[in-house]
């Protein structure tokens, strides 16, 4: 039970100005001002803040990858996957996979991000699921699927991933009291042949809740290579194996055709926008306005620590404002209410968690506090606008996932940061370039 006070964020349009946000169990009982916070809840413990906020959701990363970070700077994307993610991935043991998993993790809970849509690699699975376990964030995590073009060591015989994701769904969709929910995630169309993509379907429709998690149009290689195959453009492929619906994430869609937006608003399908990971990589700048005009979901993602390079929630919100004006020369694109509520509220729609996304009476406690100590943050005209341009993730002082404290006055509670933080160092040394 926890009294949070400060000026409340409570979504993109509502902010309390001296407001507090009162946490009981799981779930959050009280949002307004402070004074009648504290007449109606005068016993409970007592934090401070400049500002408390929703926890954020990042609906594509890839916390696996952590060990990755600044492996494969300013190359291709294939280049980069197939040359230098792809082979770590593949040299990663349980050992590796749960550490990189645990960075990820944390560094997400210290920079306000309390939900993933974690893309994990095709071996190793549990490592991951632990780990988020473990250190307390809510999470949509899969085993990734590849049963064509994968280098050695991630090549899987569809029946054989499907069978072991069938597994993980019985392990951990629902476990950690519900934080932790299961999504079928294939890598991609052009690694997955059309047995495995029907097979994820029926897999997901076997399981209530169980949401399915790719990627998709990413780059126009990726589409060409679809259309060779199968005479269709990429999400029309998905869509006729089945993987476009309400329950389905597409990371990227930067390469799409008007039919192919028609079938993504038709159908219900998220997108997640990967703003900086789309700038670093070159892969283009995502339609999102025309999305968003269609009623298309948008949440958003830093995608993995090799492509960003970090998990910053805020850099990302602000790397999706900025890139937004700059395509289209209207510096009204994306305004930071558009844009916190894909980090937000539509993010916790497209990862499938109701009552999340907001500071709502009876809605999930995932809340975080932060600091406007920092120079660049002074002064706040405007709360929202200072979130989104402004801060930095490390301006992030407490994190709360379903009531419990995960960080508390800038100190991670949930594991031992130091730990997780050395031997991810000495990890990684096996993957440092010759
Ligand atoms: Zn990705």
């Amino acid at each position: 039970m926890m009294l949070l006070s400060g000026t409340v964020v409570a979504d993109s349009s509502t902010v309390v100005t001296d407001g507090a946000v009162v946490t009981a169990g799981d779930e959050i009982v009280f949002v307004g001002d402070r004074t009648d916070a504290l007449e109606h809840y005068p016993d409970h413990e007592r934090r401070s803040f400049d500002v408390v906020a929703p926890g954020l959701v990042g609906a594509h990363v890839h916390s696996v990858q952590s060990l990755g970070r600044g492996l494969a700077d300013d190359a291709p994307l294939l280049e980069w996957l197939f040359e230098h993610v792809l082979p770590m991935e593949a040299a990663m043991d349980r050992e590796t996979m749960g550490v990189a998993a645990k960075l990820g993790y944390l560094e997400c809970i210290e920079s306000g991000t309390t939900t993933v849509v974690d893309h994990l690699s095709v071996r190793h699975a549990d490592a991951a699921f632990e780990a988020a376990g473990d250190l307390g964030i809510r999470g949509v995590l899969g085993k990734v699927l590849m049963d064509r073009d994968a280098p050695d060591g991630l090549l899987e015989d569809a029946e054989a991933g499907l069978t072991e994701s069938a597994r993980l769904i019985r392990e951990y969709h629902g476990a950690f009291d519900d934080r932790i929910r299961y999504a079928v995630t294939p890598r991609f169309a052009v690694s997955c042949s059309e047995a495995c993509l029907r097979g994820v379907r029926d897999l997901a429709d076997s399981h209530e809740g169980v949401r399915i998690h790719t990627h998709a149009s990413e780059t126009r290689d990726e589409v060409a290579t679809v259309r060779e195959r199968t005479g269709m453009g990429n999400i029309r492929w998905l869509d006729e194996v089945g993987l476009t619906g309400e329950d389905v994430l597409l990371a990227h869609c930067v390469w799409t055709d008007e039919r192919e937006r028609e079938i993504l608003a038709e159908t219900g399908t998220n997108v997640v926008h990967c703003p900086s990971s789309n700038m670093k990589l070159a892969s283009g700048v995502a339609p999102i306005p025309d999305y968003l005009d269609r009623g298309i979901t948008v949440a958003l993602g830093n995608d993995g620590p090799p492509c960003n390079n970090t998990l910053d929630p805020f850099t990302e919100m602000r790397q999706g404002s900025l890139l937004a004006k700059v395509d289209s020369e209207d510096a009204t694109a994306l305004p930071a209410e558009t844009v916190f509520e894909m980090a937000t509220v539509d993010g916790a729609r497209a990862a499938g968690f109701d009552r999340l996304g907001a500071l709502r009476e009876g809605w999930r406690a995932d809340v975080i506090g932060l600091s406007t100590d920092a120079a660049r943050s002074v002064p706040v005209h405007d709360p929202l606008s200072a979130l989104v341009y402004a801060t930095h993730g490390d301006d992030v002082v407490f994190t709360m996932v379903d009531g419990n404290v995960l960080q508390d006055d800038g100190e991670i509670r949930c594991c031992d940061a130091d730990a997780v933080r050395e031997r991810a160092r000495e990890l990684a040394t096996q993957f440092a370039p010759e």
